[in-house]
């Protein structure tokens, strides 16, 4: 009974961090760095109240579920949080004094650590299922050369062999049994916080399709009467006052423009349009804005791709990203327009340049309403077509290099 007992303890380490984390740290801590660092340390813990309190079998066997903490803090953390907590567990365990159990910590965990670390990255890049997979079989990999080693620096009893079997199986399944938990928490989080986002949205297009209407009139009146100032007679001083007023009224009424696009999908009637051929209208559109740019376009159409969408806003939010390319290269460039069609039914449209790129940070940033870090931008382009394509039913996908280029990838719906 003490052994179960024991190892209900050990879960309860496990739980822990998990909870702190989901109910006190996410919401409140929004830099990764912060929260990786708090993680570690709340993994530290864990790992700490574990060798504290381990299940003893027998006279000398000791097991605990340190391995869990471990693993958890580098697959979700990274490198520094998987190097910390190694240490720490090597630390630990010297304080209980060196023996052949001291050696055969240090040699499991530097024949795993680097296991997992490379593991890392496909764990940060897979969906649930398979991290669920990946961590069961590392941990299994963690408790095998356990085992080889202790064999090799002891001998292998049959008593101990049994023990062992027990926490293999016990860590299996706990490590299975956390993964699952963790993810399904962490789904939940970000369903809550992609439904906040969608709810701030719809305020925004329900206020600025009232208010946008109301401005621009004003707006256009001003505009006029500024022209009919504009008399030749005048010093140059002041018309440069009068071109700077209109410039800056054709500014707002970009921005009111950009944010009338962006309003309700279902305003917009969809039908069954060719993409190809809305795609060659693009390009056609956005050849005189590559005037001032030395900008090459290279476009790349397979034809007959039907999907189901409004021509308009298709062609808004391609005008959109283009126009982005185009503006990511100052000095010249080429741009890439593709459009293929997939096998899971999806028609592929990408659309690549060789522009500034952008950093990991600044891809998640993209689509939020005015994110920009162009001096004129409005940095509502972006919102506004992810909005387009999603109401489509579509999905948009962003791969950048920070001084190499840029690459959207938009997938349709194919119909036929
Ligand atoms: P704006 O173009 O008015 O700045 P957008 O919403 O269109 O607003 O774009 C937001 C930001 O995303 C841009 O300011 C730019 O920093 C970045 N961005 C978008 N597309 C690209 C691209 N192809 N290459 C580099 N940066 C880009
Ligand atoms: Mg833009």
């Amino acid at each position: 009974m003490d052994i179960i007992k024991d190892f209900l303890l050990q879960l309860t380490f496990m739980v822990i961090p998990i909870f702190i984390y989901f109910t006190f740290i996410t919401e409140r801590i929004k830099s990764g760095k912060n929260r990786n660092v708090i993680m570690s340390i709340l993994w530290g813990i864990s790992i700490f109240l574990c060798m504290s309190f381990p299940v003893s079998i027998g006279q000398n066997a000791h097991l605990d579920l340190r391995i869990i903490p471990l693993l958890f803090g580098t697959l979700y953390g990274g490198f520094w949080p998987g190097v910390f907590l190694t240490a720490l567990i090597i630390l630990f365990r010297l304080y209980f004094g060196i023996s052949i159990g001291f050696y055969n910590t240090i040699l499991v965990l530097l024949l795993s650590l680097p296991v997992i670390l490379y593991f890392q990255k496909s764990f940060a890049n897979s969906k649930k299922d398979k991290r669920g997979k990946i961590a069961v079989g590392l941990s299994f990999y963690y408790c095998f050369i356990g085992l080889t080693i202790f064999g090799i620096l002891r001998e292998f009893s049959i008593d101990y062999l049994k023990v062992q079997i027990i926490h293999l199986i016990f860590v299996l399944v706990v490590t299975w049994f956390f993964t699952m938990l963790n993810e399904m928490i962490r789904e939940i989080h970000q369903l809550r916080s992609e439904v906040q986002d969608s709810e701030k949205l719809r305020v925004i297009s329900e206020l600025t399709s009232v208010f946008a209407h109301e401005i621009r009139n004003p707006m256009q009146v001003t505009r006029g009467f500024l022209q009919l100032l504009n008399d030749p007679d005048l010093p140059n001083e002041k018309k440069e006052y009068i071109q700077i007023s209109i410039e800056e009224l054709d500014r707002a009424n970009g921005i009111i423009n950009d944010f009338l696009s962006f309003g309700k999908p279902s305003i917009y009637n969809n039908e069954k349009i060719e993409v190809g051929y809305q795609l060659e209208r693009v390009i056609n559109i956005i050849q005189s804005y590559t005037i001032n740019y030395k900008i090459e376009i290279k476009a790349d159409i397979l034809y007959n791709c039907w999907t189901y969408a409004n021509p308009q806003k298709l062609n808004q939010s391609l005008i959109n990203i283009l126009k982005n390319a185009i503006e990511s290269m100052p000095n010249g460039g080429i741009v890439w327009i593709t459009c293929t069609s997939t096998d899971d039914e999806y028609i592929k449209i990408m659309i690549k340049d060789q522009g500034i790129g952008m950093t990991k940070k600044e891809i998640d940033r993209l689509g939020y309403p005015f994110y920009s870090l162009k001096e004129k931008g409005t940095g509502l382009g972006m919102m506004v077509s992810f909005q387009i394509i999603h109401s489509f039913k579509g999905k948009i996908k962003v791969n950048s290099e920070k001084g190499i280029g840029t690459e959207f990838i938009i997938l349709l719906p194919q119909i036929t």
